[in-house]
């Protein structure tokens, strides 16, 4: 199918796309468009504007500054994935980012697009949870900043009022930590079945801090604090204790679709969560 009708503005500044969007009242913006078309082709959506962000310049960047790095919204998938300053800050970013989509998709989706539409299977929000992102969102009335643990609210739709923008979204630097990324899907670039991202950082030889996060299993992305907790102190030279795959499998409230049952995915996550978190203790 086509999409309905709607007005085309190209946006040529931040201060424009939320003039727009204030204006409209269900106006949408188009970023990288990979999951805003789909739904306008079938109809899902049909707002009357619909305003463009991929010409405003200096939204497209991954910044070193200090103790954070910072990625600008408009910054494509591919961008993150081969970003130096990414694979030396969050390999485990750069590991997940291989596992996003395909390379067509990657070229044009970006970071802002990902966490606004927050796809209960999709890596980026999994990795906003897991490295304590912070998002920098404007709308015509100003700007606030909102952690990840509070943006995402259920399965697409997250703390972002529709005059809102996110134009950044701000890593803090992660030193010395192992990490660990597990992910299963049906074929190739197909969204998760299950997907699980660790960091672990030693103190005596011991973990003095895990942070464990998961997708495709809830209608959000989640982080397992239990798990995490349970973690604290331990070593992990004989595996990992099965309480703590068990705290990560309670943690899901996984669907039944048409690839996987419920079962099928909570038991899976618990077996990613265990080689994640090898992979994690190997690297620390
Ligand atoms: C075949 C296929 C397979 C895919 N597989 C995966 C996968 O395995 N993993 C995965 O994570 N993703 C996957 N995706 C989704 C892909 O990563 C998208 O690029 C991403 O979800 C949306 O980014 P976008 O820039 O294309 O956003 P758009 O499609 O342009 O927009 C998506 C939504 O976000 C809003 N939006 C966009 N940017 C902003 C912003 N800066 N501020 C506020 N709102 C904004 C839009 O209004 C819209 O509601 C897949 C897509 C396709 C088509």
């Amino acid at each position: 199918m086509k999409p309905a009708a709607f007005e085309y503005i190209v946006a040529d500044s931040v201060e424009m796309a939320v003039a727009s969007l204030a204006q409209a009242g269900d106006a949408k913006i188009i970023a990288g468009g990979q999951s805003l078309v789909p739904m306008l082709n079938f109809r899902l959506l049909r707002p009357s504007v619909l305003v463009d962000i991929n010409r405003i310049p200096d939204i497209a960047y991954v910044r070193e500054d200090g103790g954070v790095i910072r990625i600008g919204a408009l910054t494509r998938h591919h961008q993150l994935e081969t970003s130096p300053v990414i694979a030396r800050h969050f390999p485990v970013l750069t590991e997940a980012m291989a596992h996003v989509a395909h390379l067509a998709i990657r070229n044009r989706g970006t970071i802002g697009g990902s966490l606004s539409h927050a796809d209960p299977a999709a890596e980026l929000p999994m990795m906003a949870l897991l490295l304590d992102a912070e998002l920098r969102v404007v709308s015509a009335s100003g700007a606030r900043t909102v952690a990840a643990r509070d943006f995402f609210r259920d399965a697409l739709s997250v703390d972002l009022a529709e005059d809102e923008i996110v134009t950044e979204v701000v890593l803090p630097k992660l030193p010395n930590t192992g990490w660990g990324f597990a992910e299963v899907a049906r074929r190739s670039g197909d969204f998760a079945l299950a997907a699980v991202a660790v960091t672990l950082a030693l103190s005596d030889g011991k973990i003095a801090q895990a942070r464990i996060a998961m997708t495709g299993v809830a209608p959000t992305a989640r982080r397992v604090t239990e798990a995490e907790m349970l973690l604290i102190g331990q070593r992990l030279d004989d595996g990992v204790d099965s309480d703590v795959i068990e705290a990560v499998r309670a943690a899901t409230e996984p669907p039944t679709d048409l690839h996987a049952s419920a079962e099928y995915r909570r038991h899976l996550v618990g077996v990613l969560a265990g080689r994640a978190l090898a992979a994690a203790w190997g690297r620390a």
